[in-house]
């Protein structure tokens, strides 16, 4: 019994000390992964190391742009716009041109490294099993880290989006009768330009497959990736080599940075397919969205085109299908959005385009030809934002026209942040600047009094807009009262009469009449806040006696009990003898006409303040603020000015 007894204790702490050898090593290891995969940043759905050379020669196409090629583009008259000098350009090497054999084809493409085609995705990180808790919860607090610095990196969660595959299917969201439409046997070619600056892995990569999985191999003729001088390792020589391996596909890298418009002019510049496509480098295409949107440019090539544009939520990476119909539309401060249409205004059927006033380059597509006649982007847009303003503009005033294809869908990626720095931060008042000057004649001055930045900027410095009115000369451009009158009539156009309109001031208080509920919403309650001094708090008091508001003109002062809330302006413009407001010019009175109520500023209500105002019951609400009707009297907080902030020059 002894004999056997006495070695027990040993071997139980030898197996102890073995197990929890075993254990250190397996958390070990766990952690290394962690902290160099994020060093490598190879995607776990990507082949590890994409870049190991294959053994034998490559069964695809080598896919890599030459100068041959190069030349072969300038001998079909398809010169890089002037604004692109060769030197600002580098192309990937090409390392092995052969011609293998056309490999076997599962779908409309394939790609050579099976193991990117995983469909599942792989964990990244052991939460359950044999670790001890304290090592859980400093990994998920490192996940939590590693979460963070992605957002800050991306501007939205590259971890969600790392163990998605690059091959999901989005659900099926066009109506039934998309499903059963018909589209001309041969459709024009397209090329689809994929402009990007320090785009993850995960996402670019996504959005190429996306493209190569939906897109039918007969129309599609490449997918040209545009480096716009991004800095980030995992898309230097790894990309190139990953691009290598995929059929169709070319890479072409800038050494300057061009920005959004630079960069898709030189996309177009390059590109050979009949029609460009023009595609944000975060999106998903769903199943058949090409085609119709070349049936429609095929139809008339001056007809700019865009899918429904659906949204991946930044934190989630869920589809979220957007509501048809709707158009894009701008306002008064230049800026975009998209317009929910009633049922009733598109009563044809519901895969009928609607016409836009204007379009997102998130994917538009275009004829090459086309675009190239209408001057391309303005090279002068630098790095972000309006150059697609500016485009759908020039595109209606020079003899082309803009719709959204509701039987095509393409999600894109709406970010939390814009996670590049611009160098400048007035780049986009700059951009607008070019656009005001060129395009919108007398009624820029509307523009300036709702973007002052931009009107400070434009008094000590002049666009350099030559090349560009010189284009609008020679293609013979519409002028922008016509833009008004055909393209965009539903857009008001304000009175901006001197001494009613501007920010509304309030003497009382020395705030501003504002409304928090950003720039585009409707319904909720007018406030007053600090006076913002860069026209978002702009308003007017037109000759029908409505106060507009915002930078669409769109929104209305309204009395909703003692509140002032904005909802949309009548349609049809009131009659005249049936104004709401009046400004009593003496006392800066605005009388509420139906309730002969006075507009007053709460900064903090009190009891006070109640005094004042004839002890007026608030419903025992004692921390409301914001714009009141109360009846009227003689004292500051009714008192009101329409301050002009800025007083742009005579077109
Ligand atoms: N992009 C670029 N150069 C730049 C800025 C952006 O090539 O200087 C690319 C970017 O990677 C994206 C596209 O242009 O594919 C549009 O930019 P972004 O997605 O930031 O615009 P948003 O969708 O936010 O309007
Ligand atoms: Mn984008």
């Amino acid at each position: 019994m002894r004999l056997w007894s006495r070695p027990r204790p040993c071997r139980r702490v030898m197996l102890c000390l073995w197990l929890l050898i075993l254990a250190l090593s397996v958390a070990t290891l766990a952690l290394m992964d962690l902290v160099f995969r994020d060093q490598t940043q190879t995607p776990p759905n990507s082949p590890r190391r994409p870049f190991q050379r294959l053994s034998g020669p490559p069964d695809l196409e080598v896919i890599v742009d030459s100068w041959d090629r190069l030349k072969q583009e300038h001998n079909l008259g398809l010169a890089p716009l002037s604004s692109l000098q060769e030197d600002q350009l580098l192309f990937v090497p090409s390392t092995q041109v052969r011609n293998p054999a056309p490999p076997p084809r599962k779908g409309s493409y394939r790609m050579v490294i099976s193991s990117a085609k995983k469909e599942s995705a792989v964990p990244v990180l052991p939460t359950h099993g044999d670790m001890g808790r304290p090592v859980r919860l400093k990994l998920e607090g490192l996940e939590r880290d590693m979460e963070k610095s992605a957002l800050q990196k991306y501007g939205f969660n590259e971890l969600v989006s790392e163990r998605i595959s690059l091959h999901r299917r989005l659900p099926e969201a066009r109506h039934p009768s998309c499903l059963v439409e018909r589209y001309s046997e041969s459709l024009p070619s397209a090329s689809v330009v994929i402009c990007f600056h320090d785009e993850a892995w995960s996402t670019l990569l996504r959005t190429v497959h996306s493209v190569l999985d939906t897109a039918p191999k007969e129309y599609l003729r490449e997918v040209l990736l545009v480096d716009d001088l991004s800095q980030h390792g995992h898309l230097k020589s790894v990309l190139s080599e990953y691009v290598l391996l995929l059929e169709g596909v070319r890479l072409v890298r800038s050494t300057w940075r061009l920005g959004v418009a630079g960069c898709r002019s030189l996309g177009a510049a390059r590109a050979v397919g009949e029609v460009l496509v023009f595609m944000d480098s975060h999106c998903e295409c769903h199943r058949g969205w090409l085609e119709p949107l070349l049936e429609r440019v095929a139809q008339d090539r001056t007809r700019v085109v865009s899918p429904i544009i659906d949204v991946i939520d930044w934190q989630t990476f869920q589809y979220n299908a957007t509501q048809w119909p709707h158009r894009g539309v701008f306002d008064w401060r230049l800026d975009f959005n998209w317009e929910t249409l009633s049922q009733q205004e598109n009563q044809d059927s519901p895969v009928e385009p609607v016409q836009s006033p204007a379009l997102v380059g998130v994917v538009l597509a275009i004829d090459r030809h086309f675009f190239q006649s209408v001057g391309g982007y303005d090279p002068g847009m630098l790095f972000w934002g309006a150059e697609q303003m500016e485009l759908s503009i020039r595109v209606w005033l020079c003899g082309g026209s803009m719709e959204v294809v509701p039987c095509s869908r393409v999600a894109h990626l709406g970010r939390h942040h814009q996670p590049y720095t611009l160098p400048d931060q007035d780049i986009l008042q700059r951009n607008k600047i070019r656009i005001a000057d060129t395009w919108l004649d007398a009624f820029r001055k509307i523009y300036y009094k709702r973007d002052t930045l931009a009107h400070f900027i434009r008094q000590s410095e002049s666009p350099n807009i030559t090349e560009l009115v010189r284009l609008k000369k020679r293609l013979g451009c519409r002028n922008f009262h016509w833009f008004l009158t055909n393209v965009y009539p539903d857009l008001y156009i304000p009175q901006d009469r001197p001494s009613l309109s501007g920010e509304l001031y309030n003497v009382g208080t020395g705030y501003c009449a504002d409304y928090p509920g950003g720039r585009g919403a409707q319904g909720a309650t007018m406030d007053i806040a600090p006076c913002s001094g860069n026209g978002y708090q702009h308003c007017e008091l037109n000759s029908m006696g409505e106060v507009r508001w915002g930078p669409a003109g769109r929104l209305c002062f309204h009395a909703q009990g003692e509140r002032v809330v904005l909802t949309p302006c009548p349609a049809h413009q009131p009659p005249r003898n049936k104004p709401q407001w009046r400004v009593i010019k003496l006392s800066g009175q605005v009388v509420h006409l139906q309730t002969q109520r006075c507009l007053e500023a709460v900064k903090e209500e009190g009891d006070k303040q109640q005094r004042d105002t004839g002890g007026h019951q608030r419903g025992g609400n004692a921390t409301q603020k914001g714009l009141f009707l109360r009846p009227c009297a003689h004292q500051p907080r009714q008192q009101w000015h329409f301050e002009q902030l800025v007083v742009p020059k005579g077109a």
